[in-house]
């Protein structure tokens, strides 16, 4: 067996070095996994950038990681070695905290946070909690299945929670979460209108099968800075019943941003509804 395995490590804010690491076996309710496939998420930058509130260094960025159990440690009964499992963002919850016993573990005051709190799947293997691991299907691929853990659940969580099959939903940014979004929203059922900002995205728009509105690349950011003050609340989706007025709202926003040259845009916005 092995003794050492590679992995990628922040050794200081914005300093990635590869180095070999001695192999370790897991803890109480941990694994082992060998990587397969690791996605890289833009909160992966808070690890490089060292913007993370109690971050300390050296630190193996990834959240998107998905491999098979190579050890288990004491007292792990629920998952088997050889098992083919994924570790996202949310690494594990303390247990004791008011928001774990209230059961909202995901509001959990000191959770574990995969490449944050512990070291992540930029590397050849890393020991994770058993309790956050989510199982595999055997058709998915790792390097498929990655982007799911975080990005992934992120766009599934928030259409779950936003309506029902009919409802009209507008994903704005085609980008790592957004081409997602767009693929859960058309099979879940919503009409499903993606916005962003260029031919290109408007090509994968098209090959993911949805109706696409583009935005000139100014106006796109202009408006990111105005959501990160006001976060996204003009732009939730809401429960509306189709077809009615009342599915305008969730797009209307976007439409007052269209400038003038996107007068045919808006219309075939209208046309959609
Ligand atoms: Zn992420
Ligand atoms: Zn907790």
């Amino acid at each position: 067996m092995e003794t050492t395995y590679k992995a990628v490590e922040i050794s200081a804010p914005r300093t990635f070095r590869l180095v070999e690491r001695p192999v370790k076996s897991p803890g109480a309710g941990q694994v082992r996994i060998r990587v397969e496939a690791c996605g890289v998420c833009h909160s992966d930058a808070a690890t490089v950038e060292g913007q993370f509130p109690g971050l300390s260094y050296p630190r193996v960025p990834g959240h998107e990681a998905v491999g098979v159990i190579e050890e288990i440690g004491p007292g792990v009964t629920s998952w088997k070695v050889g098992q083919r499992v994924g570790v996202g963002f949310f690494g594990g919850e303390d247990g004791t905290c008011e928001a774990c016993r209230r059961g909202e573990t995901a509001y959990c005051q000191h959770p574990t946070i995969t490449g944050i709190t512990t070291d992540g799947g930029y590397a050849e293997m890393l020991i994770a909690e058993a309790r956050a691991l989510a199982l595999i299907p055997d058709e998915l691929k790792s390097e498929d299945a990655a982007p799911l853990l975080c990005a992934g659940i992120t766009t599934f969580n928030a259409l779950r929670n936003a309506g029902r099959a009919g409802d009209t939903v507008a994903i704005q940014g085609i980008g790592g979460l957004g081409h997602l979004g767009v693929q859960f929203a058309r099979k879940m059922g919503f009409r499903t209108v993606a916005i962003g900002g260029g031919p290109d995205k408007e090509h994968l728009a098209s090959k993911l099968g949805r109706m696409f509105t583009s935005m000139p690349r100014r106006r796109m950011q202009r408006q990111h800075c105005k959501n990160s003050e006001e976060p996204m609340s003009s732009l939730r989706p809401r429960r509306v019943e189709p077809r009615s007025q009342a599915c305008f709202p969730v797009l209307q926003f976007e439409a007052n941003l269209l400038s003038s040259e996107c007068r045919m845009t808006q219309s075939r916005l209208t046309a959609y509804l």
